[in-house]
């Protein structure tokens, strides 16, 4: 059996995880381990936050002899998302900086990036300075993509050695901005997004669309493969 420890606290995305994985995939997530350490987000692109995330988690579980817990010959993974919506128009931003973007307005100054899960905004207050920033912006210079970076690491023994034990899986799903929030599904930045191809928004399309379009999908459809090939013989 593959069991995958699901390093976030975003619940949305837990669940899209959760959602979009197949059953036969054990997935757990922080809940089941409150204890489990804050990680600080304060690498300058996904994949250094992704692996930060990914291996202290790891580390954390081995320390703590927890693999133990689980049943015998099953291969124990932690699995990190980090994401975010790159805007063109904004070079980019807002990027790794996605989840407290309106809070950078008021962030004091000192040098070195700001640390990403200390003051989060709330998704209206990212979705109004995004609006702000883009209003004079016309539709055809609005594009933006989502992209997501998971990190796998092996959390079963023996315990991982070197940074090659990380594995990276990318999904990119472009699409633009529009000059409205619409709908209620999701969360983030999902009221204000239309993937290329689609009329409606994240928000509007709801969670199975998004499922089969989103970032995440594609990232979560290269991991799956590679655990599936990678599966034990019986
Ligand atoms: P993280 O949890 O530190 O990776 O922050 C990711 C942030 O990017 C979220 O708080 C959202 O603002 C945004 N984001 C990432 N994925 C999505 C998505 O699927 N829909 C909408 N917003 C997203």
């Amino acid at each position: 059996m593959t069991i995958l420890l699901i390093a976030t606290r975003n619940r949305h995305k837990a669940r899209e995880i959760q959602a979009i994985l197949p059953d036969t995939f054990d997935c757990r997530t922080l809940a089941d381990f409150p204890d489990a350490p804050a990680v600080v987000e304060d690498a300058p692109d996904f994949a250094g936050n992704a692996s930060k995330k990914a291996v202290a988690l790891a580390r954390w579980l081995l320390q703590r002899g927890s693999a133990s817990a689980w049943p015998p010959g099953s291969r124990l993974f932690v699995l990190a998302d980090d994401s975010g919506l790159e805007v063109d128009a904004l070079g980019g931003a807002p990027g790794v900086h996605s989840a407290r973007f309106a809070a950078l307005d008021a962030a004091p100054t000192g040098g070195g990036s700001p640390a990403r899960n200390a003051g989060n905004s709330a998704d209206a207050a990212n979705n109004a300075k995004l609006l702000r920033l883009l209003a004079t912006v016309p539709r055809d210079q609005r594009t933006a993509q989502f992209r997501c970076v998971l990190a796998l690491v092996q959390a079963h023994p023996p315990p991982p050695s070197a940074e090659a034990e990380i594995r990276l899986f990318e999904g990119v799903c472009e699409g633009h901005i529009e000059f409205a929030p619409r709908g209620q599904s999701g969360f983030g930045y999902d009221p204000l997004f239309v993937p290329t191809g689609h009329a409606r928004t994240f928000a509007e399309l709801g969670e199975t669309v998004k499922n089969r379009l989103s970032h995440r999908a594609c990232a979560l459809g290269k991991l799956k493969a590679w655990l599936v090939q990678r599966e034990p013989q019986q």
